[in-house]
């Protein structure tokens, strides 16, 4: 959990690509815990690290590496793409600030010890107004609510938070009053990688467990993996997989030696989770009927794969991106 932490936080000092590869693997065997797993890395401590000061560094990156899962907190029950539309409220009082908003879809919120919650410090500035607060999950005006009850990634809690009257020092600001907005567009840009990289081992794992199935499976007297009619079916969805795991790899090499990589992560966001969706469906007809079963896990990895399309920006969101950069390249 501390893959990115630096070593003197007690962290393992790696690189991104190093998280990635990580968030792949888990996410071979379980999306939803490489779900906790990527949010915590990529979002929290890249937070902290990045944006923390000495002090906040100091005091959570050692917890972030060691034995407190983050959440991060900026969707709202009506802000979901429009994410700076947010209404939580954070008002000066004194030298702390104190919020008062409800946030939705808030992942790893029922195991996380540290929160990290974008409020709006001052409304009159629009989205030039939003600011990253720390709370801990001991504050008392910190209630965590519903918890979702999902189509998939279904070990990985998404619940409902409320704050009222949550009182945190100045010192929680992370970064500076009004550079949330700029705070969570960066890190979103690079949590988009990570969840490519879940949604290549998503679907990795779903491919692998097929395949291992259909190697066994015999109809007409032979191993279904040997009918040309499959094969040629399993060879596209591997090379599918190897696009879209080479996009997160180059998305993930730009990001690392600091050069644009906005376009190339939503890419890599984008064609992996069309990827996962297409390949754990097809992993259920490899299996026949067997796979639309619960005691097979090739429906699992089906239900799981939506969410890919979903969080950190809906597929639509991803072509905005990439559309408007192309476009900015073209002019009449
Ligand atoms: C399981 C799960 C975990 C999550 N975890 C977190 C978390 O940890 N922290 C957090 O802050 N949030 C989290 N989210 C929230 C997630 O990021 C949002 O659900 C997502 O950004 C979409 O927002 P929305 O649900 O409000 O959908 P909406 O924004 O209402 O979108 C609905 C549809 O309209 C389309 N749409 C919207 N605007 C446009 C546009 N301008 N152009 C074209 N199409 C558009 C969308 O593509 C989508 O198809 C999570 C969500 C889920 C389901």
């Amino acid at each position: 959990m501390g893959i990115e932490v630096p070593s003197e936080f007690g962290g393992v000092e790696l690189g991104f690509t190093a998280a990635c590869l990580a968030i792949e693997e888990v996410a071979k065997v379980d999306p939803a815990v490489s779900a906790l797993m990527d949010i915590h890395n990529t979002l929290l401590v890249t937070a902290f690290k990045r944006y923390g000061s000495k002090e906040l560094q100091e005091r959570y990156l050692p917890r972030l590496a060691a034995d407190t899962v983050g959440s991060f907190c900026l969707s709202e029950p009506n802000s979901g793409s429009d994410a700076f539309a947010l209404k939580t409220k954070a008002v000066q009082d004194g030298s702390d600030w104190v919020l008062d908003g409800g946030k939705s879809w808030i992942s790893n919120s029922l195991e996380a010890g540290i929160f990290v919650v974008f409020a709006n410090a001052d409304p009159s500035k629009g989205h030039r107004g939003i600011t990253a607060f720390v709370v801990d999950l001991d504050n008392k005006g910190l209630q965590i609510g519903k918890k979702e009850d999902k189509l998939g990634i279904r070990a990985s809690s998404t619940c409902e938070l409320v704050f009222e009257g949550c009182r945190v020092p100045k010192e929680a600001v992370l970064g500076e009053v009004g550079q949330g907005y700029k705070i969570a567009i960066e890190l979103l840009n690079e949590g988009r990688i990570g969840i490519g990289a879940q949604m290549v081992g998503l679907a990795q794992g779903a491919f692998d467990y097929a395949m291992r199935y259909m190697v066994t499976r015999k109809q007409f007297g032979q191993s279904i993996a040997d009918f040309q009619g499959m094969q040629f079916q399993y060879a596209r969805a591997r090379m599918e997989i190897e696009a879209a795991r080479l996009l997160v790899f180059n998305a993930a090499r730009l990001k690392e030696s600091g050069r644009p990589f906005m376009v190339e992560a939503a890419m890599a966001k984008l064609k992996a989770s069309e990827v996962a969706q297409d390949v754990s469906s097809q992993c259920i007809d490899w299996l026949g009927g067997v796979g639309f079963t619960r005691e097979f896990l090739a429906e699992k990895y089906y239900r799981d794969a939506k969410i890919g399309t979903i969080y950190e920006g809906t597929s639509n969101i991803q072509l905005q991106t990439i559309g408007r950069s192309v476009r900015s390249l073209y002019s009449e």
